[in-house]
């Protein structure tokens, strides 16, 4: 597909004149960049790289929603670039067999970029840097996606924190942001050929079910940054309480894919608040709330490092005797929102229609698919990274093993999550659950969350027939409940 012989013409510069290599890769952004802005520093051409290496050297494949994302990402980043006088280029195929060619083509003599934390990512980038080095090419990497990487902060007895709370008091009472480093005013260098950002085929097609994405989603750095910004205006005030209602409009930040692909970074995110704390623009305890949940997603990336597994194996193993069932039927409503609990239904097809669900709802149908369903959390964990515009390596499985009960702080299996209460308490109004499951509209709030407790008249009413309109519950909660819990039981036996 990405016929090698594109690349042959050759732009050797030497000295002075060599450009250095810029690699992008879970960091689109121009502003606080540290590779990118260490090599601009150098005041030499600057050859901007992303190397489309999808699933290369036992990489996760990305799923459909992120191939979305970085396609608008990548056409962000070209355009930004374009603007500063420069170009992105791009390749495909395997990273270490590209940079080679784009060496050999350019004369580079440097290659910077920021690091990655999983363990396929980072052995692909030690061996390349030290074969690169064996050459008398310069490699220098930099930390361009956390506040502190995984292996800076330790407990008492010098292991990493397995806790949130003793992470986040020692994050917050350490972490201080470096300086912020500006966008470049110029990038420029040598331009060898390039694929375009449509050769690499990341939009879905046959079907394309992205076509809700656009109404939600600027992806982006200025989009991102436009996040902040009106999040930081407004929303972040009232954020210790809205977070957990799904039916509020910006309730939260809705920042997660932006991180993800590095269109902002967390540190841009922390000064930002700070600022604004200290300028007496917000509260405090909106600003440290916020704070303190982007530092969940630093506790992930600490779980990822040192638990490389994560997104296969359970965390703790008492889990691996977990007598999970196999049930392709059960699993397919749970993706398709047809298990008939209206909360859970709205969540998946929000998830669908926008590649994004809400943080109390995330947890509500990971908790319903792990434990009313019995299905182990890997199913879960599989869908929500195809069907998230912000699938995380770290957060995704992190969070599906902390739901399940089988991860690291996690909330106790036992804990089973109330579908009915979970969607009364939360979305008492039902505006969440009437956007997402419009057939159920006109149902009065008292049975929202319970169709089937509704007598026939109010099913009449609001023009619902339970079975044709909208499906009887796959498990009733009680049972649901109880099975998991004799499921759990079973674990204890085995210790
Ligand atoms: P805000 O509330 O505005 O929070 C700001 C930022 O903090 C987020 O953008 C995110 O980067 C971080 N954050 C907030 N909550 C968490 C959390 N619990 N864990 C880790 N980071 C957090 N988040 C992902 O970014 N990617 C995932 O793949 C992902 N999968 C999840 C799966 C499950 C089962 C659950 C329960 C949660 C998952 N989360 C994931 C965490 C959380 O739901 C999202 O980060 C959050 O909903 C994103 O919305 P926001 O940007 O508006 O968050």
């Amino acid at each position: 597909m990405y016929g090698k012989q594109l690349f042959g013409r050759k732009h050797s510069l030497s000295g002075a004149s060599a450009p250095i290599i810029v690699w992008f890769r879970e960091d689109l952004r121009l502003s606080d960049n540290p590779a990118l802005h260490a090599a601009v520093q150098q005041d030499c051409p600057v050859l901007c790289v992303y190397i489309h290496a999808d699933g290369c050297e036992g990489t996760r494949p990305l799923g459909g929603a992120s191939l979305w994302w970085l396609d608008k990402s990548l056409r962000a980043l070209s355009e930004d670039l374009e603007q500063l006088g420069g170009r992105l280029t791009i390749r495909a195929g395997d990273g270490s067999a590209c940079l080679d060619e784009l060496i050999e083509e350019t004369g580079a003599k440097a290659v910077y970029w920021n690091r990655r934390y999983g363990k396929a990512e980072r052995d692909i980038d030690a061996a390349i840097k030290s074969r690169l080095k064996d050459r008398d090419i310069d490699v220098q990497s930099f930390n361009g996606r956390l506040l502190v990487e995984p292996w800076v902060l330790k407990t008492g007895s010098g292991g990493f924190y397995k806790v949130f709370t003793p992470f986040w008091k020692a994050l917050r009472d350490c972490y201080s942001p470096p300086a912020a480093l500006p966008r470049p005013s110029s990038v420029k260098g040598p331009q060898p050929d390039t694929l375009k950002v449509s050769d690499l085929g990341l939009h879905p097609t046959k079907p394309d079910w992205s076509t809700g994405f656009d109404a939600v989603w600027t992806p982006g750095e200025a989009g991102a940054h436009a996040r902040l910004k009106d999040f930081l205006e407004g929303p972040v005030d009232t954020y210790p309480d809205d977070r957990d209602l799904p039916g509020k409009e910006d309730g939260t930040s809705g920042l997660s894919p932006h991180l993800r692909f590095g269109e902002i970074g967390p540190a841009q995110i922390w000064r930002a608040t700070i600022a604004a704390m200290e300028a007496e623009n917000i509260q405090d305890a909106g600003g440290w709330k916020f704070l303190s949940e982007v530092a969940w997603r630093e506790f992930s990336y600490v779980l990822l490092y040192y638990r490389p597994d994560l997104a296969d194996e359970n965390y703790n193993d008492d889990f691996n005797h977990m007598p999970w069932r196999t049930d392709k039927d059960a699993l397919k409503s749970w993706q398709s929102g047809q298990t008939g609990y209206p909360i859970v239904d709205a969540g998946m097809r929000q998830l669908w229609e926008t590649g994004w669900m809400h943080n109390r709802v995330r947890m509500i149908v990971a908790s319903f698919l792990t434990k009313h369903l019995l299905l182990h959390w890997r199913h879960g964990e599989d869908w929500f990274w195809d069907t998230l515009v912000d699938a995380d390596p770290a957060s995704n499985p992190a969070s599906w093993q902390w739901t399940a009960g089988s991860g690291a702080d996690a909330t106790p299996y036992f804990r089973v999550f109330n579908p009915i209460t979970q969607g009364q308490k939360f979305d008492a109004d039902g505006a969440y659950v009437r956007r997402w499951c419009p057939e159920l509209a006109k149902l009065p709030d008292k049975v929202l969350h319970e169709p089937w407790a509704a007598d026939d008249a109010t099913l009449n009413r609001a023009g619902v027939k339970l079975g044709t309109d909208y499906p009887h519950p796959l498990v009733a909660h009680k049972a649901g409940r109880e099975r998991a819990l004799e499921a759990y039981e079973t674990l204890k036996s085995q210790r």
